[in-house]
């Protein structure tokens, strides 16, 4: 669980674009891992890893469904 960083994904807005992964190409620091099932694809946002976000931003820019949420707790 991150101690400075909440980063969430709205899955409602998410699923809107088939086999999106955008996020996980453009984030410097793996927080997003894509995983292929069958027919679709999962985005999970890795926990042991929100605290290396360096806030580029690159995440929130490039969603194309405006999805990804980043609240800093300090
Ligand atoms: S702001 Fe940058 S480092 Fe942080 S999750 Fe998004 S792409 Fe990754
Ligand atoms: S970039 Fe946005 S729409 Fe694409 S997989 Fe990531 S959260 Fe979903």
């Amino acid at each position: 669980m991150g101690m400075f960083v909440q980063i969430e994904i709205d899955y409602n807005k998410c699923k809107n674009v088939k086999n999106c992964k955008i996020c996980e190409d453009v984030c410097p620091v793996e927080i997003f891992k894509f995983e292929k099932l069958d027919n679709n694809r999962k985005i999970s946002v890795v926990e042991e890893n929100i605290d290396e976000c360096i806030f580029c931003n690159l995440c929130l820019e490039k969603c194309p469904q405006g999805a990804i949420t980043i609240k800093k707790l300090y």
